[in-house]
């Protein structure tokens, strides 16, 4: 147990450091004990940096969720969303010393992946994932490489995401006698799941570059700049000043192109509920809250800059998510929790 926590901490530490892997409180990671009873995962709400030995995490009955999904009757429809998220509340482990907190929302699909699982929402990958040329270009870009990639169209998360992760796996293992290690999922991030701890960061980081070196992208987002004010924090980050020079910045245009989950978990609402938390005056960009907050949305707004140049420069098409896609995140209670987390 002691060995998966720091497994844990280790690719947590990892993809949780770095603004172009994941933003805010976005991205999840998991690990297996070596027996498969249990699994450990980050918790909703946190950022991947603070899963330390004490905190952030929640250990889960990894065969529990497991055979829910491989005996579940997928023909239940609706009602199959809410027994999916009770048997996740049933399967959490109450653990001496850790507090009770809540799995990652995306916890099916670590349960039916490898021993090592990070998923992020990588600007790179979002480039592929938010574009309609995107599944294509993959094919193209990541051929000869010694691990397997998979495409996933976009499915609301949760229930029928897994299962569609579930069919989209065995298929693939069906015609190369192999799982597949990189999961693309359409509007939405990059999954990398393998048996070993430095594989499972080693691919990830050759993902990435990869897609980094074949756009140029290298340099356009290393960092986060925030400069304090008497009423908050003012915007300071390079890749934000220049999409705001070029596209100009508002609400409406944010809810015009909604690229992904988190833009609307992290900003889109964000702002919905309290428009007074941004102020934009000319290119200027002031946020009137604290530096935790400040952080998040500064981090959530320049991944989004990052992917709507990225996908421009390269001639590629911006593929967005409808709106039936958008109602169902925000009425989704799992992301009504996970913002509650602050
Ligand atoms: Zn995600």
């Amino acid at each position: 147990m002691k060995l998966s926590i720091h497994s844990l901490i280790d690719i947590s530490t990892y993809a949780g450091c770095r603004v172009d892997y994941t933003q805010g409180g976005g991205g999840n990671t998991s690990v297996k004990t070596p027996d498969g009873k249990i699994l450990l995962i980050k918790a909703s709400g946190y950022k991947l940096k603070d899963v330390c030995p004490t905190n952030a995490f929640v250990c889960v009955d990894q065969q529990k969720i497991l055979s829910f999904y491989q005996n579940v009757n997928q023909n239940d429809g609706e009602n199959n969303e809410k027994l999916s998220s009770q048997m996740v509340k049933d399967s959490t482990l109450t653990i001496e010393g850790l507090p009770n907190l809540r799995p990652s929302v995306e916890v099916g699909f670590h349960a039916i992946l490898s021993k090592y699982v990070i998923h992020t929402h990588s600007v790179y990958a979002n480039v592929l994932a938010c574009s309609n040329e995107g599944e294509l270009l993959a094919q193209k870009i990541f051929e000869d490489k010694d691990y397997g990639v998979v495409f996933l169209p976009y499915i609301n998360p949760g229930f029928e995401l897994t299962l569609a992760m579930k069919s989209v796996i065995e298929n693939y293992q069906a015609k190369n006698g192999k799982l597949p290690e990189v999961i693309f999922m359409k509007n939405h991030g990059l999954v990398v799941t393998s048996d070993t701890l430095d594989r499972v960061k080693d691919v990830h980081t050759d993902v990435n570059l990869t897609i980094e070196k074949y756009f140029n992208l290298t340099g356009l987002l290393t960092e986060i700049n925030l400069k304090q004010t008497p009423n908050g924090y003012l915007s300071k980050t390079k890749i934000i000043s220049d999409f705001i020079k070029e596209n100009g910045l508002s609400l409406e245009l944010l809810n015009k192109y909604p690229l992904y989950p988190d833009q609307l978990v992290y900003l889109n609402n964000l702002l919905y509920a309290t428009p007074e938390l941004m102020k934009i005056d000319g290119r200027k960009v002031e946020y009137n809250t604290d530096l935790k907050q400040a952080t998040t949305l500064e981090e959530t707004l320049a991944a989004y800059a990052f992917v709507i140049k990225a996908v421009k420069d390269n001639g590629l098409t911006l593929s967005t998510m409808s709106q039936q896609e958008v109602a169902f995140i925000n009425g989704w209670e799992a992301e009504k929790y996970r913002r509650s987390v602050k």
